[in-house]
């Protein structure tokens, strides 16, 4: 994407460099200097008067005076999802279709059913604590419990499959008296938090070199957030074959990483078997599909449970890589 063209395009005045980002006059701040510099291959920005700092569409909805979420569909959803999505809908009809179908719910009403995440302090410091910035908890669309139902006092994490459809959703409790998750339908058809990668990711990274495979939704954000490719199985039974057709078609290796915990390593013994078959699902071997590494973290720990710069050390060189671009 040539972010330079697009701030053009929008008669933004731009001074070019011979540096690796052009500047702007901030739209932040009362700027008269072009302050705020944006990278020119990736068009994160940062401004030196008022410390602004943040993704493209970010500077796009400030700019255009749009909700973040407006500049951000407008700008990564056509560009990088379509493109894979032409390919990955041809690839999947040639699977099962029985196997392979997913079935959808109504945003709307459960935007109406579940207020955002925000309208509870507890809950949201406790997405905080986590490790989630704001603007990770509004990109995965964090939800709140309420008082009443099956999901009361808990975080509702929707799962979104790669198409954005809302296919299912975990209530995460806060408090330690009612279990950790509780499932509302399947999700075994969906990587959770493809979806995000999609919408967000410059498409240079496609296919995803690596995409990292973890086991719980917060360990994906919590990736994601820290800068890697990281999606869910949200199980602990291995790869279904849908979600191994969304593999093969979105990455070019794979990083297996599921909780060290009893339940994790049963897990990985049971994901890629000692003969290098997985358990479930399609009886070919991962390993000659795609080339696959297993990472183990200490004992006892999810991806969440780390601070960042354990993050760094364990999944430093799983870092994705963009593709060179070819100039045109
Ligand atoms: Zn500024």
């Amino acid at each position: 994407m040539n972010y330079e063209e697009i701030l053009r395009s929008r008669g933004v005045s731009v001074k070019t460099t011979a540096d690796l980002s052009v500047f702007i006059v901030c739209p932040f701040h009362d700027d008269h200097d072009a302050s705020c510099s944006v990278f020119k291959d990736k068009g994160n920005f940062h401004c030196f008067g008022c410390g602004e700092t943040g993704k493209f569409f970010e500077l796009m909805a400030a700019i255009d005076g749009v909700p973040v979420r407006v500049a951000r569909r407008e700008f990564y959803e056509e560009a990088n999802v379509e493109e894979v999505l032409s390919n990955l809908e041809h690839h999947l009809l040639l699977q099962d279709e029985a196997v392979f179908s997913v079935t959808s719910f109504d945003q709307d009403e459960f935007h109406r059913r579940f207020p955002s995440v925000s309208v509870h302090p507890e809950a949201l410091e406790y997405a905080k604590r986590r490790g989630l910035s704001s603007i990770l908890i509004e990109r995965f669309d964090l939800r709140w419990g309420t008082r009443r139902g099956s999901m009361r006092n808990r975080i509702i994490v929707p799962v979104y499959d790669e198409k954005s459809r809302l296919v299912a959703w975990c209530g995460r409790a806060i408090h330690g008296e009612i279990p950790k998750v509780k499932k509302k339908e399947r999700t075994s058809n969906v990587l959770f938090g493809l979806h995000e990668l999609l919408m967000i990711w410059d498409r240079s990274f496609l296919p995803f070199n690596p995409l990292i495979i973890v086991e719980g939704d917060f360990d994906a954000e919590y990736l994601q957030e820290l800068g890697y490719a990281a999606v869910a199985t949200l199980g602990t039974a291995g790869l279904s074959p849908r979600q191994l057709a969304l593999v093969l078609k979105c990455a070019k290796s794979v990083v297996l990483c599921y909780d060290n915990d009893t339940g994790g390593r049963k897990a990985v013994e049971g994901y890629v078997k000692k003969d290098g078959t997985i358990k479930r699902g399609d009886r070919e071997k991962l390993e000659e599909l795609i080339p696959t590494y297993c990472l183990t973290l200490p004992e006892g720990k999810d991806p969440n449970d780390l601070p960042p710069y354990q993050i760094h050390r364990y999944f430093g060189q799983y870092r994705p890589r963009a593709r060179k671009r070819r100039r045109v």
